[in-house]
């Protein structure tokens, strides 16, 4: 088994975009100029953009977002790659990974649904590994999916910390030895969406010794700022060169940019800090009253900012709620969850009604 912790992740990269030079947009030279008419551009601003800054194609990676999103993620900016959610980091590592019609990636259901929906748009196989749930506990099986990795010749293996819709954190050291095993093979890609609830270490500190490694964040949770679309890869500085130009030319729009950079100023960045606190707060407040509450069979123990329910009867639930104007995620549909509601936290007086709604007896 190959366990070279050197080897490049580009080995990873299908052989025949490794020497792909993507899209030359009118950003790629870098030309000094006044007058720009190299990108068919129109000379005048909109009527409605009154503050004229539309009328130009954005940057690709502004400089001032790499440094700020490096700084949050305590990476270099070489090391980063923003795009229009962690969604389109999912479905470009897929593009660049796996030969459509041939290769595999390796999930664990219950999972988030676009890894296997990017797949199946580039005609990749999905191999599922099944979570195991042990005494009211998520656990990844890390041997099966090792071994499903190799046994199927999988490029990448889907990992989710804190899972959705489990909540489940997985633990660091488990997701180091897979990257070790996978080295040379497979890249591990870890999806930390909800990281900032869980109060713990970042797979990001692995990259520097396993470049298999990949981390996905997002703005789109903790940070509040789903419409901005603005979502990151953290992985080795050669394989965000290669996912860089398999990118659309201009994917982030400057308004997004902007909207940000100002949402990761020193002042909303503390208020970020301190709503964060206030949902790990309820959260588990919320989770030990519903533990006793009438007609529920399970709540698990959440690091993210849902809990995950089991209902003797999820559909009167669902109903009750909804009469009450309150929408949760219904997750019968998903294996193994034909029971099972996900409770998103709202503001405090929002996680008072629901639990006053399942506590009241049907
Ligand atoms: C919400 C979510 C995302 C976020 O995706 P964006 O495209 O960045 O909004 C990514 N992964 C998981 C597991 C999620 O639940």
């Amino acid at each position: 088994m190959d366990t070279n912790l050197d080897t490049s992740p580009l080995a990873l990269v299908r052989a025949d975009l490794r020497d792909f030079g993507g899209y030359r947009s009118a950003r790629s030279d870098r030309l000094q100029g006044e007058v720009w008419l190299n990108a068919n551009e129109s000379p005048w601003p909109n009527l409605a953009d009154r503050e004229g800054s539309l009328r130009r194609y954005p940057d690709p990676q502004p400089q001032a977002l790499r440094e700020a999103l490096a700084a949050l993620y305590e990476c270099a900016p070489e090391q980063l790659l923003a795009g229009r959610g962690s969604d389109e980091g999912i479905d470009l590592l897929v593009r660049a990974l796996c030969r459509p019609g041939n290769d595999a990636i390796v999930v664990s259901t219950p999972t988030f649904g676009m890894y296997a929906v990017s797949a199946r748009l580039h005609g990749t196989r999905v191999i599922d590994v099944p979570l195991r749930e042990t005494d009211g506990e998520w656990r990844s099986d890390f041997n099966a999916l090792a071994d499903a990795a190799v046994a199927q010749d999988a490029r990448i293996v889907f990992l989710c910390s804190p899972g959705n819709p489990t909540g489940a954190l997985l633990p660091i050291g488990e997701i180091a030895a897979l990257a070790a095993r996978l080295a040379g093979r497979a890249l591990v890609v870890v999806d930390e969406a909800y990281i900032e609830f869980a109060d713990a270490p970042s797979a990001i500190r692995l990259i520097g010794t396993h470049r298999n490694v990949a981390v996905l964040r997002t703005l789109s949770k903790a940070h509040a700022l789903a419409a901005a679309r603005i979502g990151t890869v953290i992985a080795d500085a050669e394989l965000i060169d290669v996912l860089r130009r398999c990118q659309a030319p201009y994917p982030l729009p400057s308004a997004c940019t902007d909207e940000a950079l100002r949402a990761l100023g020193r002042d909303a960045a503390l208020q970020t800090r301190t709503r964060i606190a206030t949902v790990r707060a309820e959260r588990d407040a919320l989770a030990q009253r519903l533990a006793s509450a009438p007609g529920i069979r399970r709540v698990y123990a959440s690091r993210a900012n849902f809990v995950l329910v089991r209902f003797d009867d999820a559909q009167s639930a669902f109903e009750r709620l909804l009469a009450a104007g309150v929408v949760v995620r219904d997750m019968r549909a998903a294996p193994g969850l034909g029971d099972a509601l996900r409770i998103s936290l709202g503001t405090p007086q929002q996680n008072a009604s629901v639990l006053s709604i399942l506590e009241a007896r049907a």
